[in-house]
């Protein structure tokens, strides 16, 4: 409970004692009689409190007697004073409140939700004794539906007034009041105008102190559910990063503490600025009032600007004498070398290629994460003593074990393309989309010329085409059997690729591949959509008949990969090659042998990969003895302020888009496509956040005791 102590006069810091129902107790001096019986285990009957919230003594429930005091004061406004003598149960008290009850009830429509605090309250009174016949007058506002995120159910209505102090005095957005006079009095906006309009910054903490069910989230929320519906950036992240907070601080201009609150859960900050698909930005709330924070971004911005001051605050933990080896320097084997490190063991990372980074060097183009960014992340995992070892692929873990390795973390990722399946596809003209930017990202020749079909509809197809125009295609078109709508690459990168010169062919999908006289003939079928399939995406159906013949110098299927990981490792795999692994703990079939990110899951995401990283850590560091707590505090908690503020335009602030350099100046290069946010505009972009964690931290309401109870009137 949250002292309303602050809000009345307080006479020093000496402890007052008072009797409550024969029960002595202390209370802090300015508490009120409410808060002191409430801390003292005593339930008085109440509505209207909050703990959070000035006293509004409104409901008028938690009435008491007071020995030498007139009349029924409310406790929630009554300050303790030395000696005082309150009884909070006597007869008179509990058909007062019966009668309080009635009239409340009366205006009500129907009986209040079960789980509301209206109804329990209701119950505990003993409502139901008083008034056998009962019968609630039908309700008679319609119910408010056409606002973002809540209803407003005014019949329900009780006056309370907890929703408007909560909206004025503690958000200090004033959107919304009691309108009216008299009985028509309701809870509302001036004139009625939409909530957009009126200030309202849709926090909804309006929502989570409504005792009587009037105001209510359009989805429901199972209290199971509550964090991850009400803060639904942070576990849209697969890490779980702490995005609200590191956005409020970069609203309140801290960049360093943001980037430490990034760091606090993963090692890529400046990686993921670049490259992440934010998952989080689907997640986030704000979409649902226009579009949604510019997560990423925000993360580039702050990792561009990095100090090193977190660096001052990196605890290793001692030496262990434990070594752990990580095959594959992917963003999943680097996280797990880095946390291991971290926790005190000695971590060699074994890498086939000349470079670390795994698919973020292979996969991704320069043109999207500059080498010199990974470059410098990488060094980071290196300067807290990672050895890393290139050009030296493993083909036996128990040549490992036998070096004194006790444990190993296998996230050799998926490198391996998927075949089209077609006839003619062993065609050396048709290559597949990885190995394609893999030969491109390590400088060698790759022979691209003329006009090239690149079959795929994700985040890879794009990347295929758009380095096809850079490396010496003269066309490049996307064949793709679904529509737009229904395409997993993100909408960014489909767009940048049609403004470098892309084209897409949509419902059309390779059926066949022959050699022509110069060129390769690519028959295609036209397909149209059918029922969703298992992805929930409509299914794409051949249309008999409607054949066509595309001609093309070379085809790049990127249609997906697979992984690849040497059967010598003795690992047990699935049909489709991906390793075996305890989805909690990333096991394998052999002891001392973990396996996660694409190597287990097929491809996926770099933000997934890091998250099986930080898994896998903290099994393997369990493994070799240690706690498995692999979390890293860089800044200690703070309260995030609960005042919002009165700003006019806020609903109606447009998302600031990432800006990209001109098509003219990067279609035949390598150069970073994105540019970053100034600081002018990533501190506007993160004032847009809602602050949906402030919700999360309102004080629960106290109900009545469940069960039978010394205090209990009824
Ligand atoms: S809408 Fe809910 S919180 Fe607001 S005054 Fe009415 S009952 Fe109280
Ligand atoms: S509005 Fe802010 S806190 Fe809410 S989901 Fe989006 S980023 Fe997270």
């Amino acid at each position: 409970m949250q002292g309303l102590h602050k809000y009345l006069s307080c006479d020093g810091d000496k402890m007052i004692s008072l009797t409550i129902n024969d029960k002595k107790i202390e209370a802090a001096p300015g508490k009120t009689v409410l808060e002191a019986a409430l801390e003292a285990g005593i339930y008085i009957p109440n509505l209207c409190y909050c703990p959070d919230l000035p006293p509004i003594g409104a409901c008028r429930l938690c009435i008491v007697e007071i020995e030498g005091a007139r009349g029924f004061p409310a406790a929630c406004t009554t300050a303790v004073r030395e000696a005082m003598v309150v009884r909070t149960d006597t007869p008179k008290l509990k058909a007062l409140r019966q009668n309080i009850m009635w009239l409340t009830l009366s205006g009500y429509p129907g009986e209040p939700e079960k789980s509301s605090q209206l109804k329990k309250v209701a119950d505990y009174i003993g409502i139901k004794e008083m008034l056998p016949g009962f019968v609630p007058r039908p309700a008679n506002i319609p119910p408010l539906l056409n606002e973002p995120f809540f209803v407003r159910d005014l019949d329900k209505c009780i006056l309370c007034g907890r929703c408007v102090k909560m909206c004025g005095e503690v958000r200090k957005t004033g959107a919304i009041g009691l309108v009216n006079r008299g009985i028509k009095t309701i809870v509302g906006t001036g004139r009625g105008t939409p909530l957009k309009d009126a200030g309202c910054k849709f926090c909804l903490a309006c929502v989570e102190v409504c005792p009587s069910g009037a105001l209510y989230d359009k989805e429901k929320i199972e209290e199971k559910d509550r964090e991850k519906k009400l803060l639904p950036c942070v576990h849209g992240c697969p890490a779980g990063i702490n995005i609200a907070r590191y956005v409020r601080l970069i609203a309140a201009g801290r960049f360093q503490d943001a980037l430490e609150v990034i760091r606090e859960k993963v090692p890529f900050p400046l990686v993921l600025g670049y490259a992440c698909n934010h998952p989080c930005e689907e997640a986030c709330r704000r979409g649902k009032l226009n579009n949604p924070i510019s997560i990423k971004a925000l993360k580039r911005f702050v990792a561009d600007r990095d100090t090193g001051r977190w660096r001052a605050k990196l605890a290793i933990a001692p030496d262990t004498g434990k070594k752990a080896a990580v095959v594959g320097s992917g963003p999943g084997g680097l996280t797990a070398a880095w946390y291991l490190r971290l926790a005190g063991h000695a971590v060699t990372v074994f890498e086939a290629q000349s470079e670390p980074g795994g698919m973020l060097r292979a996969a991704i183009p320069a043109y999207r994460l500059p080498r010199n960014v990974l470059k410098k992340e990488i060094g980071e995992i290196e300067r807290v003593g990672v050895k890393i070892r290139t050009n030296t692929a493993i083909k036996s873990l128990d040549e490992l074990f036998k070096q004194g390795f006790g444990a190993v973390f296998v996230a050799t990722g998926a490198p391996a393309g998927i075949k089209l399946g077609v006839p003619g596809e062993d065609d050396p003209r048709v290559l597949d989309g990885i190995s394609f930017l893999n030969a491109v990202s390590y400088g060698r020749k790759t022979g691209l010329e003329g006009e090239v079909l690149i079959v795929g509809g994700g985040n890879v197809a794009m990347d295929v085409a758009r380095t096809a125009l850079r490396v010496g295609a003269k066309k490049a078109v996307i064949l793709y059997r679904r529509t737009r709508e229904e395409m997993p690459a993100l909408r960014e990168e489909v767009a940048e690729a049609l403004a470098e010169g892309v084209k897409i062919r949509f419902l059309t999908a390779a059926c066949g591949i022959s050699a022509g006289k110069w060129k390769l003939n690519v028959e295609c079928v036209r397909m149209k959509l059918g029922e969703p399939d298992s992805s929930g995406r409509r299914r794409p159906v051949p249309i008999e008949g409607n054949n066509i013949v595309i001609k093309a110098d070379r085809i790049i299927a990127a249609i997906g990969q697979k992984p690849d990981a040497p059967a010598e490792f003795g690992l047990a795999a699935d049909n489709k090659g991906n390793i075996q692994a305890d989805a909690q703990t990333l096991a394998c079939s052999r002891p001392g042998v973990f396996a996660g990110g694409d190597a287990v899951s097929g491809p996926a995401s770099i933000i997934e990969a890091i998250q099986a990283g930080r898994k896998a850590a903290a099994s393997i560091d369990k493994y070799l003895g240690g706690k498995g707590e692999i979390n890293r505090k860089f800044l200690p908690e703070d309260e995030a302020y609960p005042s919002l503020g009165r700003e006019e335009d806020f609903c109606y602030r447009e998302r600031s888009e990432v800006p990209v350099i001109p098509v003219s100046r990067r279609r035949h290069n390598f150069k970073l496509v994105e540019r970053a946010f100034g600081e002018k505009t990533a501190v506007a972009e993160a004032k847009r956040c809602l602050r949906c964690e402030l919700r999360l931290k309102i004080s629960k309401a106290p109900l009545p005791p469940t069960g039978q109870c010394d205090n209990c009137p009824t």
